[in-house]
């Protein structure tokens, strides 16, 4: 994105992308700022140049940031504007403004800075000395390299980085969304969210999904559509058209009186024939925990526990981790909580464990080879899970995510066990593990099927990338072979033990209610998704037995794409256009 050439779209000028989450709505467009770029070291400072002047351009750029955090933090309520207030003041911070000034000086070592140069250096020193002092202090780094992107920003005349601030709600347009984003993302002021890039697995629809906002991701050229633009979006047809007509300005009003009879999970979760698949929610916190708990989730699918803590520049503690999942078992007393172990790297990097410099982030040390790298953390983690088990009454069971081998699988176990954890699962979401799922499950309990990251191994496609968006589609028959592959494996290993070795699933592929039926259909027995995706989810399920969800996942195992695999099956599912999914 260029934020200085934004154009006007067109009248009915149309953008198609991927549809990632449905819905119809109308509303104006905000664009996401674009990250702000370094300023280039050694610029060169014409030696006439005003250092009075430069200074003042610097500590008037720090007051305009300062007032306006200070009137967003008016503007909202609780730990949001305790944040914006906390960060206000540090940009009105003299220690910052004062060592920015100094290096506008020719003598200093290195010569004059530019001023967006010399900001960017001072926040740089501060943030340093910040981290030095470790705990409390050292988490407040990110908050002055907030700011001293904010006034780079003012000083080049460039809108505020972070999410756009509005008195409407409105339709946010971006590249794609970082999942730190989400944290400042009010869902009260955002009707749909569509980007340029990103693909269907992207945070962005993982995020737009469990917010229940209609969105379209990989629509080249939204990322230029001028600010206030109205515009159309239909999140099911992966369409956005500009200056919409009024038949349009009708079908999205018809639709959110449609969506408002889908809202509330009833909790049916029994197949025709009477068969139960548990409908489960993907959590990353206890407020989201609380959250899928009201809206009647049977217990949690996925507590993505690198999501409490992706705002750390260090380990959180044992004590802390105790908290932080102690807050989501609570929520669900007697009940099912699946614990993935930290999976960070690629898309969700966390500086204390992934190598920011690896060239292919995605193939990398990530998820549970982690534990390769940065040896403790995984038992530490692992040790937090069983002392918020011990105080709490869920069923803890736990998986760790990125397994390839069966002798990985076995070596988790084993550090399961160390650590008093009863019930160790894997992720399948490589595909080898899928490949050897016999063996696999032999060591483990259970495992859980992420089609997010099955999808961008199986089809070598990064999730990320808009350009690849067809390709990383769950409906892919070479992902479904996969799904079931593990299932016909997983009851190998059950028959062979004796013991239930369940396949789940907790990929974004859970949440569409006819992709839903096709994986019961290949042999999935419980299904996680984000709260908001149940009640659709719900609603589809009781309409199939068992026989007629196998026959349409092998209509879509045989069928020769990911389209037409996709429009076979909703063929046999009336049910989905008659209530608008
Ligand atoms: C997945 O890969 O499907 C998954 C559930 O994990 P994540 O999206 O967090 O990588
Ligand atoms: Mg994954």
């Amino acid at each position: 994105m260029n934020n200085e050439v934004l154009i006007p779209a067109t009248r009915r000028q149309q953008f198609s992308g991927v549809g990632v989450a449905p819905g119809r709505v109308v509303g104006q467009v905000r664009q996401m700022p674009k990250p702000v770029q370094e300023p280039r070291a050694n610029a060169a400072v014409a030696a006439d140049v005003n250092l009075a002047v430069q200074g003042q351009r610097i500590k008037d750029a720090a007051k305009a940031v300062q007032a306006e955090l200070r009137s967003r933090a008016a503007a909202v309520e609780g730990e949001g504007r305790e944040v914006l207030e906390a960060t206000a003041l540090m940009a009105a911070d003299p220690m910052l403004v004062k060592s920015a000034i100094k290096l506008l000086a020719p003598e200093v070592p290195g010569g004059a800075r530019t001023p967006e140069r010399a900001i960017w250096e001072a926040g740089e020193a501060v943030a340093e000395k910040l981290r030095a002092l470790g705990g409390y202090m050292a988490e407040r780094a990110t908050d002055v390299l907030d700011v001293r992107a904010r006034i780079v920003s003012e000083l080049r005349g460039l809108p505020a980085p972070g999410i756009p601030v509005s008195d409407i709600p409105f339709i946010l347009a971006a590249e794609d969304l970082a999942p730190a984003d989400t944290a400042t993302l009010d869902p009260a002021k955002i009707i749909a969210l569509i980007t340029s890039s990103g693909g269907p697995q992207s945070h962005t629809a993982i995020l737009a999904r469990a917010l229940g906002l209609p969105a379209v991701v990989a629509a080249r050229g939204v990322d230029g559509i001028a600010d206030g633009t109205e515009v159309y979006v239909d999140g099911a047809a992966g369409s956005i058209t500009a200056e919409p007509d009024a038949e349009l300005i009708v079908a999205a009003a018809a639709w959110a009186a449609q969506a408002s009879t889908l809202t509330a999970f009833n909790g049916a979760n029994v197949l025709a024939d009477g068969l139960r698949i548990p409908l489960l929610a993907n959590v990353g916190t206890g407020a989201d925990a609380i959250k899928a708990a009201a809206a009647g989730a049977e217990g949690v699918g996925l507590l993505r526990t690198e999501f409490c803590f992706l705002d750390r520049d260090e380990e959180p503690t044992v004590e802390e981790q105790i908290a932080a999942y102690g807050a989501v078992f609570a929520a669900f007393p007697g009940k099912k909580v699946v614990v993935r172990t930290l999976d960070a790297g690629a898309d969700k990097p966390l500086p204390f464990l992934t190598n920011a410099d690896e060239p292919n982030p995605a193939l990398g040390v990530r998820g549970y080879r982690t534990d390769l790298t940065s040896p403790g953390v995984l038992e530490r983690q692992l040790l937090a899970i069983a002392a918020a088990e011990s105080v709490h009454q869920a069923e803890v069971w736990v998986m760790a995510p990125m397994i390839s081998t069966s002798d990985e699988a076995a070596d988790f176990a084993a550090l399961c066990a160390a650590a008093g954890l009863k019930t160790p699962g894997v992720m399948v979401e490589v595909p080898s593990a899928a490949l050897t799922a016999a063996t696999v499950l032999r060591e483990v309990a259970f495992a859980s099927l992420g089609t997010n990251d099955l999808t961008q191994y199986a089809m070598a496609a990064d999730r990320q990338l808009g350009p690849l968006a067809a390709l990383n589609n769950p409906w892919q028959p070479a992902v479904l072979q996969l799904v079931k592959l593990t299932a016909d494996g997983a009851a190998l290993a059950s028959s062979a033990s004796g013991l239930p070795k369940p396949v789940g699933v907790c990929g974004e592929a859970a949440a569409d209610p006819a992709l839903a039926v096709v994986l019961v259909g290949l042999g999935v027995a419980s299904l996680s998704m984000s709260a908001r995706a149940l009640a659709a989810v719900s609603a589809v399920l009781p309409t199939v037995t068992l026989d007629q969800a196998r026959h349409l996942a092998f209509t879509a195992l045989a069928a020769p794409s990911a389209t037409e695999a996709r429009a076979a099956v909703r063929a046999g599912l009336p049910i989905l256009d008659e209530l608008g999914l």
